[in-house]
């Protein structure tokens, strides 16, 4: 997903795989927003669930799959 960094404007790229991540430590920690550190200040942008969610389309609860 593209991020455009609240603190410089500039346009980054987080990877599904980051995204995925993103949404497991919301789920575990139940948080409503990720903190994503820009590449370009390296300061922390919040990502809604959300916005998260939108990208990964496909991603399931972790305990949804694990069910044991
Ligand atoms: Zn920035």
């Amino acid at each position: 997903m593209q991020i455009r960094c609240q603190h410089c404007h500039k346009p980054f790229g987080l990877s599904k795989d980051a995204v995925i991540q993103a949404l497991n430590a919301l789920e575990t920690q139940n948080m409503h927003h990720y903190d994503v550190h820009c590449p370009h200040c390296s300061r922390a942008n919040h990502v809604s669930k959300a916005e998260l969610q939108r990208a990964a389309p496909n991603w399931k609860k972790p305990e949804e799959e694990s069910a044991n």
